[in-house]
């Protein structure tokens, strides 16, 4: 998520919500026109776009184990210099095939900051998780923790997740209980050298869906 756009969603809603709910006072044909409009759009919004918080998932296929944490480890410390060189994010899919071995699709290269893995519903093994990379250190961007959309997508492709950082956190998204909780913190997996905290954005040790939501 860029810095400066994090406030943007937040400040559309309510300029939004501030047209619906003002009743026009000698309005013209023109507004009222707006305003029923304003409302279609509004509606449409919501039925596109149900609140991740209420999503039912199904069960997971089998408990997370530490064969699947140092699976996952060994997979993001072969993947993270590349992402971190080329400055992109990677991502796709971990999870255990018909003989109950860890299995991941090949990494795709995304961009920036997004990366959109292979669907689920597709795969040839049972899914356990999604996984991407943050790429690169870049001061402009929040990327030590996961972002609203990264819980978000999980739970509606109905999987887990798992994050490395630039500063080399390992992030597991633990889809059904909404919270992303660090695996392992600073440096545990291979880090962007040029890798510096910020004494003003403390990183937490974890994260629900609501506190990602207000970022
Ligand atoms: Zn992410």
């Amino acid at each position: 998520m860029r810095r400066s756009d994090a406030r943007l969603p937040d400040h559309v809603a309510e300029t939004g919500l501030q047209g619906w709910t003002v009743p026009p006072r000698g309005g013209t044909v023109r507004h009222m026109k707006r305003m029923m409009f304003l409302a279609f759009a509004l509606l449409l919004g919501a039925c596109l776009a149900q609140d991740p918080a209420s999503i039912e998932m199904a069960p997971r296929a089998q408990p997370q184990s530490q064969g699947e944490i140092a699976f996952m480890s060994r997979l993001f410390n072969d993947i993270q210099p590349t992402s971190i060189t080329d400055r992109r994010e990677y991502c796709g899919l971990i999870g255990v095939d018909a003989g109950g071995s860890f299995v991941a699709t090949e990494p795709v290269r995304g961009r920036v900051s997004s990366c959109l893995p292979p669907d689920p519903r597709f795969a040839d093994f049972q899914v356990l998780a999604s996984y991407h990379t943050h790429g690169a250190w870049d001061p402009d961007y929040y990327t030590e923790v996961p972002s609203f959309d990264d819980m978000r997508t999980d739970i509606e492709d109905g999987t887990d997740g798992y994050i490395a950082t630039p500063g080399g956190r390992f992030w597991y998204v633990d889809a059904r209980n909404q919270i992303a909780r660090q695996v392992c913190g600073r440096g545990c997996l291979i880090a962007d050298p040029a890798y510096r905290s910020d004494p003003d954005d403390p990183v937490s040790a974890t994260y629900t869906l609501d506190d990602l939501r207000a970022f």
